[in-house]
């Protein structure tokens, strides 16, 4: 998961949640097998080890609606930066009618 900066604030489009997902194809998990038994149950350690894979998408935590940019963090920056621009033209344009 991303720590997103202050000035990089995610805002889903169409639910309105904060926390961004990120979709890894063609990883490798290692999990520590904690235990096991006779009958087959089995639990897993809850932190396991991601090993290579490529970032497929960014999406909603929530609703997981993908986020329309390069599936690369630089991109993800540039979107959100994009998008926070974009609101900003939106509210001065409010302002100018308002005037
Ligand atoms: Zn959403």
């Amino acid at each position: 998961m991303p720590e997103i900066q202050d000035d990089l604030e995610f805002k889903c489009p169409a639910c309105g949640e904060t926390v961004i997902e990120e979709l890894i194809e063609g990883a490798l998990v290692r999990n520590q097998l904690v235990y096991l038994s006779p009958e087959g149950d089995h639990d897993y350690d809850m932190n396991p080890i991601i090993e290579g894979g490529s970032i497929k998408e960014y999406r909603c935590a929530k609703c997981l609606k993908a986020i329309p940019c390069e599936p690369n963090a630089q991109a993800l920056a540039d979107w959100l930066l994009d998008q926070e621009e974009a609101l900003q033209d939106e509210k001065e344009k409010e302002e100018v009618k308002s005037e």
